[in-house]
């Protein structure tokens, strides 16, 4: 029914199948959209069906559209299948003209509201159909109200209202060169044209791309008898949810504003009064919408987002919609749900989004800063708490600058005086929005909801000049660039940057419920990628069920083992070179006799304190390292007792430790030139990097610069020299990961040794341990046959010598195409897989990913050479394909090997999906995607369940 109807159509249909008030009206449907958005004109039969339904309304009312007398008004109201809050257009008061202006104020004897509701549909007439910018209609409308002393549109008298219209409609005039039209008819063609011509408009097409909504659906059109709630006092307008869509709490939420029309509430025009206002006012009213919305949210067991307008004390439903909501409040009102018995368990992980659990685990502000920020003076103003979580960004007014900072990585907070659809791609890259008009269900709040951005609404006190670039809150001045801190969840709104902090998962007790739902139902187990032992703490509180990747270089990385780490590697190739020499001449020796003998004797000798010399640098250095990286891994395997952890043998090629080729080239160029004028380093330090530079001199020369630059001289040519030895035309597809250890072999058996030894010492000490060995980059069986030799020995030495023994496992990591082809001989020498999907995709696709996301990958996305980035959402046709026959193949050699994904893609839900049909044992994401992961393994089996269903 949605397809055709829209949701819209469909709402107000089910609503009054329900015996719900619903003002009388008819839906065209989607299918005219699209042929209309096809050949520009209406389908043929389009417009009888038209009179007929007009005809339909008109026999209930008993008035006449276009009648002079009792003229029947008539809304034209977009909807679409999927809502698209505020994208698309409507056209209320549809059938007003010069004459049926003056019957309506007979009739109702209310002449003010007869020209109110004139010169709205000339302005959304102009603006909708016409394309007029609107705020030239606003700017007339704004004169008039600074007239009055309220300054409110309220406050505007009948004869006011009248100038107002005599003026829009010369504006409209001046614009279009025709009059604005009276006849009905064509009021009504008009604006159903304008209806499926906004199916088409850039804001549409911007929210649709941006929420992967098809482009093919179309809207439908709703054509309803209007109900006015600009009457008077006794009549208003309002929307509200069933339940707070903010934290979810079982209340009625929303807003009410007397006296007022349709888009008032919604486009922030005046700040609106909570729904209570309602129950003050119209008990009985009140009370019949209570249970309205009751019946509905029973009726679609879910939250409604309602619109209704009081008309003369009558109250009239115009609309239900589900509500959107936050994360917090999905998932409170997911878990409510089933403990009301409204849903089963399965349909609330299905009501939670996983991305909707990042938000939850947002940082929010750390309260000491805020405190501090409030001592110092910097809190500037309180607004509505519109969308929660906390932003610091610098201030933009612009939603196009907004835009592009954001694209430069920048935080932006968005302030306006309210948001309108024009303005979503801004706030799309914004950290924040902040608007000084608008409620809880202005279009900058709710936009802001969906998107899961903080938002402070109605800031009340923010007095926003977009000219001069400035907003005032009393005395102060806040710039355009200068930086702000909203919390959307308090709705306070501070100058400066605040610090913010990790929520509290332990806290989040519904989160946890429902994730404990996601662990029975979900057949992917979720594990986390750590390398130190506070991560590993981490994920395991967030429900990791093992390290699916611990990368043991970052532990070369820190910088007291960085000069052991250089010491090494610049000893390496030396030590291999001279040891291989080394063993030649001992076995010439063995085989030599008489003389001869003496002569290798005599070489042998001589080789000898050279090879010591490097033994000492390289094996010395390496044993040092074995022993900070055993500490490491006792930390890691303790934390994750009785639970797996794999770890990965040094990866990245050597230089990525080593300082950078250009900045130590010109280092020494500089040193040399500087040697007869040491000031010349003075001098000419321009940038942050080069006094860094003057201050190692003056050190190295303990103050003297002169001493430093020869000290520092022939250091810097040794390092320069071993940099260049490294360097590497392609270092990603160079000498790295397997290459590395095949290599220089010392360094993965210092490394295993090291794992076992941290694992012989905790299996003494009690602790349960689960060592997985990974090999990284194996795209040939020999590579990985030569290392597994190699260490698996290594590791026995080490459980014999310390007589322990530990349950372990060798596998390797699936990331060079090949590796996936003949995954079936890989397979006879690995107990495990992991898919290092990064890599795969890297070499999959031919990318270097650096390269291409700097480059052109994010242009190929915007021109949909590629739907999507494949770093982020795996590429299920090409690198999917390649996993698909890695398990086959993997498992047809070896039933029982277990295989798992590692890296980014491990906590992207559309790639836990395609993870959970190869039939994955697990997927490995940062500590802080675990909950999201176990949420969207649940998703995946659910929605397999599904699609069985349907096939049958
Ligand atoms: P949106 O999709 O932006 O919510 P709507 O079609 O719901 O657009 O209409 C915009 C505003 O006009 C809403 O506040 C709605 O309640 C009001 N409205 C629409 N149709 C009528 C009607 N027949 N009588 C009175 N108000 C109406
Ligand atoms: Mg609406
Ligand atoms: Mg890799």
């Amino acid at each position: 029914m949605r397809d055709l109807l829209g949701g819209k159509g469909a709402g107000l249909a089910e609503m009054t199948r329900l015996g719900l008030p619903v003002p009388p009206g008819f839906t065209i449907t989607t299918k005219a959209c699209i042929a209309y958005g096809r050949s520009g004109r209406f389908p043929p039969g389009l417009l009888k069906q038209v009179d007929d339904g007009i005809q339909a309304i008109e026999a209930g009312s008993g008035k006449r559209f276009g009648d002079p007398s009792n003229p029947l008004l008539l809304s034209v109201r977009s909807g679409a299948k999927f809502s698209m809050p505020g994208m698309m257009d409507t056209v209320l008061n549809v059938g007003l003209n010069d004459e049926t202006v003056h019957a309506l104020a007979t009739l109702t004897s209310n002449e003010r509201y007869a020209w109110d509701s004139y010169r709205r549909l000339v302005a959304m007439f102009g603006r909708i159909v016409k394309d007029i910018d609107g705020r030239k209609f606003d700017a007339i409308l704004e004169r008039y109200k600074d007239k009055t002393e309220g300054k409110k549109d309220t406050d505007l008298t009948a004869d006011m209202l009248r100038q107002v219209l005599e003026e829009f409609k010369s504006l409209y005039r001046s614009e279009i060169k025709v009059d604005f039209p009276q006849k009905a008819q064509d009021q009504l063609r008009e604006a159903i044209g304008a209806v499926f011509r906004s199916w088409g408009g850039k804001r549409a097409v911007d929210y649709r791309n941006f929420n992967k909504i098809p482009h093919t659906l179309g809207t439908a059109a709703n054509v309803q008898m209007m109900v006015f709630g600009n009457m008077g006092p006794d009549s208003g307008t309002g929307v509200a949810f069933t339940r707070n869509p903010s934290t979810g709490a079982k209340d009625l939420f929303g807003e009410y504003l007397a006296n007022a029309q349709g888009e008032d509430v919604v486009a922030g025009i005046r700040t609106p009064y909570k729904i209570t206002e309602l129950k003050d006012h119209f008990p009985a009213i009140y009370d019949q919408f209570v249970r309205g919305a009751e019946l509905l949210e029973r009726h679609y067991r879910d939250v409604q987002d309602m619109e209704f307008t009081v008309e003369r004390g009558k109250l009239w439903m115009l609309q239900t919609r589900t509500g959107k909501r936050t994360a917090q409040a999905a998932v409170k009102v997911a878990v409510d749900m089933v403990r009301e018995g409204l849903i089963s368990d399965d349909e609330a992980l299905l009501r939670v989004e996983p991305l909707h659990v990042v938000q939850l685990l947002l940082p929010r502000f750390d309260e000491a800063a805020k405190e501090g920020a409030r001592k110092e003076g910097r809190y500037l103003a309180k607004g509505l708490n519109a969308s929660p979580g906390a932003a610091t960004g610098c201030v933009s007014f612009d939603p196009d600058e907004a835009e592009r900072l954001g694209l430069e990585k920048k935080p932006v907070v968005l302030v306006r005086i309210e948001t309108s659809p024009d303005d979503v791609h801004g706030m799309l890259h914004s950290k924040g929005i902040l608007t000084a008009h608008g409620g809880a269900t202005s279009h900058a709040a709710v936009v802001a909801r969906g998107l899961g951005l903080p938002c402070v609404a109605g800031c009340e006190a923010l007095r926003i000049d977009y000219d001069a670039g400035e907003f005032h809150v009393g005395e102060r001045v806040v710039r355009r660039g200068d930086f702000v801190s909203i919390d959307g969840t308090t709705g306070e709104v501070f100058e400066g940057a605040i610090r913010s902090i990790d929520p509290d998962f332990d806290r989040e007790e519904d989160l946890k419920t429902l994730l404990g739902w996601a662990d029975e139902k979900r057949r992917l187990q979720v594990w986390a990628n750590a390398d130190y032992p506070r991560d590993a703490q981490r994920a395991r509180r967030f429900g990791a069920q093992g390290i699916g990747l611990c990368r043991t270089e970052h532990m070369f990385f820190e910088s007291e083992r960085l000069p052991v780490v250089h010491e090494m590697i610049l000893a390496a190739p030396e030590y291999r070179r001279v040891s291989a020499q080394r063993r030649s001449v001992a076995a010439d020796l063995e085989a030599a006799k008489g003389e001869k003998r003496t002569d290798y004797e005599r070489r042998l000798e001589s080789i000898e304190p050279t090879f010591r010399d490097l033994s000492r640098r390289y094996l010395g250095s390496l044993e040092t390292l074995g022993k900070l990286q055993k500490e490491d891994f006792v930390g890691v395997l303790r934390a994750m007792a009785g639970l797996p952890v794999i770890i990965r043998l040094i990866d990245p090629p050597l230089h990525e430790f080593l300082p950078n080729y250009e900045t130590l080239l010109v280092q020494v160029t500089k040193l040399h030139l500087a040697r007869s004028d040491p000031r010349l380093l003075e001098r000419t330090a321009a940038s942050e990097e080069d006094r860094v530079f003057l201050d190692e001199v003056q050190e190295a020369g303990k103050g003297d610069l002169a001493r430093g630059i020869e000290r520092l001289i022939p250091e810097k040519e040794i390092l320069l020299a071993a940099v260049a030895a490294t360097r590497e035309a392609n270092p990603m597809l160079g000498l790295r990961g397997c290459r590395l250890g095949i290599t220089f072999p010392e360094i993965t058996e210092m490394q295993v040794r090291a794992i076992f030894e941290a694992a012989c010492q905790l299996k003494r000490e009690g602790v349960d341990v689960h060592p997985e060995i990974m090999i990284p980059l194996v795209g040939h069986v020999n590579e990985l046959r030569d290392q597994r030799d190699a260490l698996e020995a290594e590791a026995k030495k080490v459980m014999e010598r310390e007589g322990v023994t530990v349950d372990y496992k060798f596998g390797t990591m699936i990331e060079i195409p090949r590796a996936a082809l003949t995954a079936d001989q890989i397979a006879g020498y690995a107990e495990f897989f992991s898919f290092g999907t990064n890599d795969l995709t890297q070499t999959t696709f031919g990318y270097s990913r650096d390269d291409a996301e700097g480059k052109f990958l994010l242009s190929y996305v915007d021109r949909k050479i590629l739907p999507f980035n494949p770093f982020q959402s795996l590429d299920r046709e090409g690198v999917g394909q390649l996993m698909r026959m890695c398990v086959q193949k993997g498992r047809k050699v070896r039933p029982d090997l277990e295989i798992g994904i590692c890296g980014e893609h491990g906590g992207d839900p559309s790639s836990i999906e395609l993870c959970h049909e190869l039939g994955l044992n697990y997927v490995s994401c940062s500590p802080f995607r675990v909950p999201v992961a176990r949420l969207a393994a649940a998703h995946a089996r659910l929605k397999g369940e599904i699609t069985l269903t349907e096939d049958r």
